[in-house]
């Protein structure tokens, strides 16, 4: 059959129910799985039979989501995760451990950049963390010999920066690592990181792909041609026996398109357990049946709010990719070119005091610190988020006193303007 487009997938991927079998995802909402011999139980946990034995480590629901969101990234496995962070901690933790280092953008989303500085430096893990927009050349100089791999997000989040991936798959694959792209913002729909060279794909599903702010998830992706074996001494863990599960050589039993995921599931879904729950993954999959629908929506909403603002002699400045006047409009171009988001950031005249102002003036769209979803959101990160940081601080982090961060909902986009116009009439 001809390969099927992404609006298709989107509503009949990863489920092929038979005859007379409920046409909705069923929910199997069971721990564990019965078995007639100790002897079929033994296969599986040999991994030399499919199947299903406790739910922490799979999950026949889980599953399928995971099998629908490799194919809507073009992959070869997937696992679900039970959030973004353990996604982004899981796709490097399968390939790196203690003593070894990872090149990374400078501008990805906060809880990302501290699950790196932070928590895996003290697992001995060290980054290199490089400005998105850098030379090959400032590029190529981050790696070391114990380099592990390549880290970057599509359409950053909150810096709304547009990553060239060729050049950083390109910078990957000279040193002989994979590159793993964050695709949150993006999505599927909007960007396939793998038709570019990217090697991993993972997501906080949490946003757009679940889309209607009701529950936390991620995904890991693998497009299944990072040669690993061509690197033993690099990726041992995925190349030599693994002790711990009965002497299986990743790469030997499962190939290029299984090893990853396989591994990931093995190891660290058995150690670490962030497993998503069925009913998580049941309503992951409800909202990428419309993910193709609403990205159009988001994006169309947030370009007319864009040009709105940018339109506005009340606003100083607006950062958003669509936008002529945007410095990554050609990247944005190259790599999403049916739009790249629903969020924008701006900044109000008059600084820190007018933004809290304006935003206390909002009626529809409300202050979280959620984005992505059906309903529109905005955030003054100076006064929330980062706001134990001096006003240096915050340009250093990227974080200018003034920005507001708005994600641009499915609502009418006139009624959302008119809300905007309202507020920033009254300051
Ligand atoms: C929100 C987010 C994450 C973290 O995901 P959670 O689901 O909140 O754990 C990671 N990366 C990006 C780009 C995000 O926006």
């Amino acid at each position: 059959m001809k390969k099927q487009n992404i609006e298709t997938i989107c509503v009949q991927g990863g489920y092929n129910p038979g005859n007379g079998q409920p046409r909705q995802l069923p929910i199997v909402q069971s721990t564990t799985y019965r078995y007639d011999t100790s002897a079929d139980m033994g296969k599986l946990f040999d991994l030399e039979s499919d199947g299903y034995m406790y739910s922490r480590l799979a999950n026949p629901t889980c599953d399928m989501v995971a099998k629908k969101i490799a194919a809507l990234e073009g992959g070869t496995a997937a696992m679900l995760t039970s959030s973004g962070q353990a996604a982004n901690f899981f796709a490097i933790f399968n390939i790196a451990s203690c003593k070894d280092h990872i090149v990374a953008s400078s501008t990805i989303y906060g809880g990302t950049f501290n699950l790196f500085s932070v928590t895996m430096q003290r697992m001995g893990i060290e980054f290199t963390f490089v400005n998105p927009d850098c030379t090959e050349e400032e590029l190529n100089a981050a790696f070391k010999p114990n380099t592990k791999a390549v880290f970057g997000e599509t359409i950053a989040n909150p810096a709304l920066t547009v990553l060239d991936i060729e050049k950083f798959a390109k910078a990957a694959h000279d040193h002989g690592v994979p590159l793993i792209i964050d695709n949150t913002f993006a999505t599927p729909v909007n960007c396939r990181p793998f038709e570019w060279g990217a090697d991993i794909v993972t997501h906080s599903t949490t946003k757009y792909m679940e889309g209607h702010a009701a529950t936390i998830g991620g995904c890991i992706v693998d497009s299944g041609k990072f040669d690993w074996a061509k690197y033993p001494d690099k990726f041992p863990g995925l190349c030599t026996p693994d002790e711990s599960y009965h002497g299986v050589t990743y790469t030997k039993r499962f190939g290029l398109e299984g090893a990853f995921i396989t591994k990931a599931v093995a190891q660290l879904m058995r150690d670490f357990g962030s497993t998503p729950s069925p009913q998580s993954a049941f309503l992951l999959s409800l909202g990428l049946e419309s993910l193709p629908i609403r990205m159009e929506r988001h994006c169309s909403n947030a370009m007319k709010m864009a040009e709105f603002l940018e339109s506005n002699d009340k606003i100083s400045w607006v950062n958003y990719p669509d936008l002529e006047s945007n410095k990554y409009h050609e990247l944005a171009k190259k790599y999403l070119p049916n739009g790249s988001c629903g969020v924008i950031s701006f900044g109000i005249k008059g600084g820190r005091k007018k933004a809290e102002e304006f935003m206390g003036h909002l009626t529809l769209a409300s202050i979280e610190t959620h984005v992505a979803d059906s309903r529109t959101c905005c955030l003054h990160p100076a006064s929330s988020t980062h706001r134990q940081m001096t006003d240096v601080q915050l340009s250093e982090a990227g974080v200018a006193e003034d920005l507001i961060r708005l994600s641009v909902g499915l609502e009418n986009i006139d009624d959302l303007i008119e809300d905007v116009k309202n507020a920033l009439n009254q300051i």
